[in-house]
């Protein structure tokens, strides 16, 4: 089983304008669409979409409930929450001009969560996590749940010994390389964190892949630096027409953790993310993509050996 933890979910609000966004106007709305924000829920929904079982966990707020669950339901995603007793799962607002590309976010920190809310999700885990599943953590963390939180959750996480991906940033993503877990994907700037003044790429990729199964970091349309054991690749991308590429890398996390539960070689299972991370960027939102797009795709996905 692949589990999926977002610690701080997000309703994101689509608000898609008839024209650009100009002040002192009275700037109207042509549709608004509603869509997961949480890098964990993007992660599972790609799982699901590639027809592999998933459960997202993580914190939800009560009063926005059905909201949340609707989409979820929508996207075919399976979850169990634990619940933040009479507050809302956060909101965000995602302004897309016509004939613009790039949006504008606009985020709400969200609820903080207590010890006891901490306890509830590390006893949950605790109950349905086996060593033989996988767990991505993904996202930021929401007010209340600090880094010793996230350093008590890969402790419990590797007692258990299960295969542990992180797409975390910052303080996180260091905490997670320090704890050891199996696999990363910073971005390009993410990655920065982890290097030394001066190293290359490359010696940092493989430098940290001594101690992380898997290490990816991915460059956006330039494709992606991976290494596994002794194995290194230069991905190259194919090229499409971008349209919206948030939410790139969790399609291709969701999509990596999924071929790697199907037994795909790393190779097979970096083409496919690469693919189905390519169809996502022609989508309006940060989730959609097309399988059938992918398969596509993926031929046309460049694999470069890296010495
Ligand atoms: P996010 O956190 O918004 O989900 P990210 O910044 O972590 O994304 P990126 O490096 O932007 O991740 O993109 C992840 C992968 O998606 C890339 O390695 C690449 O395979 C694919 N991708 C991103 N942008 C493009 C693009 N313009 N054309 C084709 N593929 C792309
Ligand atoms: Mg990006
Ligand atoms: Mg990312």
């Amino acid at each position: 089983m692949i589990y999926t933890i977002t610690l701080n979910p997000t309703i994101d609000r689509l608000l898609y304008l008839e024209d650009e966004l100009t002040k002192e106007k009275n700037n109207r709305l042509e549709s608004i669409a509603y869509d997961l924000g949480g890098k964990g829920h993007h992660g599972s929904y790609a799982m699901s979409k590639l027809g592999v079982e998933n459960l997202a966990l993580g914190f939800c707020g009560t009063t926005n409930k059905s909201k949340l669950e609707k989409i979820l339901e929508e996207k075919g995603i399976n979850h169990d929450f634990v619940d933040i007793y009479g507050k809302p799962t956060r909101e965000s607002y995602v302004i897309l001009e016509k004939n613009i590309s790039g949006s504008i976010l606009i985020t709400e920190r969200g609820y903080a969560v207590s010890s006891y809310d901490k306890s509830l999700l590390f006893d949950k885990i605790e109950e349905k996590v086996e060593a033989e599943d996988t767990v991505l953590i993904a996202g930021s963390m929401p007010p209340g749940f600090e880094i010793t939180d996230l350093e008590k959750l890969l402790e419990l996480l590797k007692g258990i010994g299960c295969f542990i991906a992180c797409d975390l940033s910052g303080e996180a993503l260091k905490t997670a390389v320090k704890a050891g877990v199996n696999f990363i994907k910073p971005n390009r700037f993410e990655i920065q964190e982890l290097s030394t003044q001066g190293e290359s790429l490359v010696d940092t990729v493989k430098e940290l892949t001594k101690t992380i199964e898997y290490v990816i970091v991915s460059q956006g349309g330039k494709g992606s630096l991976c290494g596994h054991g002794n194995e290194f690749y230069q991905i190259g991308v194919p090229t499409v027409v971008v349209v919206n590429d948030t939410g790139a890398g969790d399609c291709f996390v969701g999509s990596f953790l999924a071929s790697l539960a199907q037994k795909k070689s790393f190779v097979d299972a970096l083409t496919l993310a690469t693919a189905c991370s390519a169809s996502k960027v022609q989508h309006k939102d940060s989730t959609s993509f097309n399988v059938r797009d992918a398969q596509n795709l993926q031929r046309k996905v460049t694999v470069e050996k890296v010495g």
